[in-house]
């Protein structure tokens, strides 16, 4: 278990903006990779983006 590493960012993760995955509906908080396209990011990773993007893909085209 290395739950005392996650609690050790408690101070410094409050100010981090996050966002709701529109695949899962899970919260996720901003990461330094999503730095430069963070309003762009809709989904936490590439197989919610994916899983998504099949169901959109539907009523698109
Ligand atoms: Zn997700």
């Amino acid at each position: 278990m290395t739950r005392s590493e996650k609690t050790g960012f408690k101070g410094n993760k409050s100010f981090l903006p996050s966002k709701v995955c529109l695949a899962c509906g899970r919260e996720m908080t901003w990461r330094k990779s999503w730095s430069k396209n963070w309003d762009s990011i809709k989904f936490c990773s590439d197989a919610c983006r994916l899983k998504k993007s099949a169901v959109t893909n539907l009523g698109v085209k």
